[in-house]
């Protein structure tokens, strides 16, 4: 299994002359690395989704940072995977903290989103984390385990390969406070039990499990290589298309 950079650019690059800056740079980090592990997938606004589509390098895959949980009809202000899909965008970022924190995401609506993505052809990925307070009150696994067996509610196992799931405790995520390798590869190993246990002995193998919270170049060996997680998921970091490669470039040749 490659590993996975996604670079999670949330509601930022406002003005289009910021955005084809970025997409000229990614241009340029693109020509100069050339990954044989590891493949990117970088999630802009939807209204940029269709720019970064025509103009991105081959190799660098488009993602949005949301999906709605119905095909089509009376939803104002919803995207579905099916427009998606029809615009060659294969993948999409589903629960992340801040839609559960600001937007009233919860496993419910996180389930009927990857569910219908799946089916829709969309490669997901399935944000999962504890607060601080959760963790301190030592119910992080059980958060965990909630959080999954509640959002792959449906999902086949032969679906598992289109889905990643990416561990990004909430009290990580935009503060550089990271957990210690140990914590990581604990949440990796209880997320690939968890999958183990809902899909059966061996399934866990087909699913990459990500870290996200305060990732850079400089922690990338911590947070990603000392676990033995399959990748990152990239928030402030992949503004900086150059720090998303180099961090890209430490996988990779890691894994080489
Ligand atoms: C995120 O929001 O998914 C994230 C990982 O953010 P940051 O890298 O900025 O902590």
């Amino acid at each position: 299994m490659k590993r996975l950079v996604v670079g999670n650019i949330k509601m930022n690059l406002l003005y289009p002359r910021e955005r084809d800056q970025y997409i000229a740079n990614l241009k340029n980090e693109s020509r100069r690395h050339v990954f044989s592990q590891t493949d990117i997938v970088l999630c802009p606004p939807f209204l940029y989704i269709e720019a970064f589509l025509k103009n991105s390098p081959k190799n660098v895959s488009i993602g949005a940072q949301n999906v709605f949980w119905e095909r089509k009809g009376a939803y104002t202000g919803e995207i579905s995977p099916i427009m998606l899909k029809e615009m060659g965008c294969m993948w999409s970022i589903i629960g992340h903290s801040e839609r559960r924190m600001y937007l009233d995401e919860n496993n419910e609506t996180v389930q009927k989103k990857v569910f219908l993505a799946v089916e829709s052809g969309i490669n997901v990925i399935l944000c999962v984390g504890e607060t601080l307070e959760e963790r301190r009150g030592e119910k992080a696994h059980i958060i965990l385990e909630k959080q999954i067996s509640s959002a792959l509610n449906g999902i086949t196992g032969s679906k598992l390969k289109n889905i990643v799931i990416a561990y990004e405790p909430l009290w990580s995520i935009g503060t550089d406070i990271t957990p210690t390798s140990n914590e990581i590869m604990e949440a990796g190993l209880l997320i690939k039990r968890t999958i183990s246990i809902l899909f059966g002995r061996g399934s866990e193998k087909e699913i990459a499990v990500l870290y996200g919270g305060s990732v850079y170049s400089k922690n990338v060996h911590s947070v990603c290589l000392e676990p033995s997680m399959d990748g990152v998921l990239v928030g402030r970091e992949s503004l900086h298309i150059d720090e998303l490669f180099r961090i890209a470039d430490i996988i990779d040749q890691s894994s080489s």
